[in-house]
């Protein structure tokens, strides 16, 4: 799960990461309020949307025109800024050419830079460890860096059996050498990160840039968090902080019936039961020659409704010209997932190909079901059988569209 700058900075905050003072607001007169209620004399306004790149990134309705993030002079700056962002729609690397809207804004105080620097902490399941990424090149598109100048990012891992130390925060500090009271701020920096990163079971934090200030303070400028969505149960305050409007509807819909659905490229709708069939489904479509539309997982003990649901999902992404149904049914029953299916084909007055295949208790009644079901359901017998027909009924259905 994704949250916003200022969610992440306001968490970050609590554990002593230094961050400029910001005001979160969702209309424009808000931003204009908090402006007024800050210091100055630099004022940032900033496009939340939950992706980066947004100062380099443009508004659907003026191309031309400046980017996400705006340094303003006076609150008549921050009014036209605010303006020209909210409700509009924002471009970026990250956002896809269709952009986000940006329904919320953040003022912050305008600091005087001395260095941008990239920092980053992940979990690397490689090696069972916390690692962090730091680089000189920061405010820069990471990726690039890592693809061109990849000696310049540090790497440190740390073991969370015993933590982070000084010495690994210092190793950070001298990779990016930094010295005097920058050193020594930036340890407390690096060492309150790790412990947020801990706490709150985090997946990824990102500061770019993390920034050297002219009184030598190492503060966050940006914040990007995200969080393992397994330990949102014990993470409270991270679970408030979700917001919906953010996320791919279809996701947010499976999220809801406790499905696990991953949108992808293609035009092959997956339903299938456990991550491992599933990720088998995608790669034996794609080894003949097709290419799925989505990962999903409808789990163990899923009822005729959640297939149901399962099956509006798929359908709900318009790139969808077939779909393959491959369920295993060992705590599932193959009848229920049969029931399921016609309900839904019914439901939604299928159009598309639909290849089933179903395998494990009660697979004969299942296969009845369907069978009988007046649908002009296609099945397989096995899983090359099944991924072989959904590709080649779905090509003829692309020829004949
Ligand atoms: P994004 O990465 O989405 O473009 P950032 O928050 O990193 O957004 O902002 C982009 C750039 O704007 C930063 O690299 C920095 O140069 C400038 N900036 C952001 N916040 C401030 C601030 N509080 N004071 C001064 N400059 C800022
Ligand atoms: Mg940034």
């Amino acid at each position: 799960m994704n949250i916003h700058e200022y969610q992440a900075k306001e968490l970050l905050e609590k554990y002593g990461v230094a961050v400029p003072k910001g005001i979160p607001a969702m209309s424009v007169d808000e931003a204009v309020k908090a402006a007024e209620s800050m210091p100055g004399p630099l004022y940032v306004v900033k496009s939340q949307i939950h992706a980066g790149g947004r100062g380099a990134g443009h508004f659907t309705n003026n191309p031309e025109g400046k980017g996400g993030v705006r340094l303003c002079k006076t609150s008549e700056e921050v009014r036209d800024a605010a303006q020209a962002m909210m409700g509009n729609t924002l471009v970026t690397i990250q956002t896809g050419p269709e952009g986000k809207e940006v329904q919320r804004l953040y003022v912050t105080d305008g600091v005087d830079i001395e260095k941008e620097y990239y920092c980053s902490v992940v979990l690397d399941r490689n090696t069972s460890r916390v690692t962090f990424m730091v680089s000189t090149e920061g405010g820069m598109d990471i990726e690039e860096v890592a693809e061109n100048t990849p000696e310049k990012i540090t790497h440190v891992d740390i073991d969370p059996a015993t933590g982070m130390s000084g010495f690994h925060a210092r190793k950070l500090a001298f990779a990016l050498g930094l010295e005097g009271g920058a050193l020594k701020s930036s340890v407390t920096f690096f060492m309150s990160l790790y412990k947020a990163f801990v706490e709150l079971d985090a997946a990824i934090v990102e500061i770019n840039p993390m920034i050297v200030t002219d009184k030598n303070e190492v503060m966050a400028l940006d914040a990007k968090m995200t969080f393992d969505e397994n330990a949102l149960f014990r993470q409270k305050m991270v679970a408030e902080m979700r917001d919906e409007t953010e996320e791919n509807d279809a996701e947010r819909e499976a999220t809801d019936w406790d499905l696990s659905y991953v949108a992808m490229d293609g035009n092959i709708g997956c339903m299938v039961n456990g991550a491992g069939l599933a990720m088998a489904t995608m790669d034996i479509i794609k080894l003949y020659g097709g290419e799925p539309a989505n990962f999903l997982d409808v789990g163990g003990g899923a009822t005729a409704e959640r297939v149901t649901a399962a099956f509006k999902i798929i359908l709900s992404d318009d790139n969808v010209q077939g779909i393959l149904v491959n369920i295993f049914g060992g705590i599932m029953k193959c009848d229920v997932i049969a029931e399921g299916v016609i309900a839904a084909a019914k439901e939604v007055d299928l159009s598309v190909p639909l290849v089933v295949r179903l395998e494990g208790t009660n697979v004969e009644k299942g296969k009845e079901l369907m069978a009988n079901s007046g649908l002009p359901i296609i099945a397989a017998d096995d899983l090359d059988d099944a991924a072989r027909k959904v590709v080649d009924a779905t090509q003829k259905a692309q020829k004949a569209a």
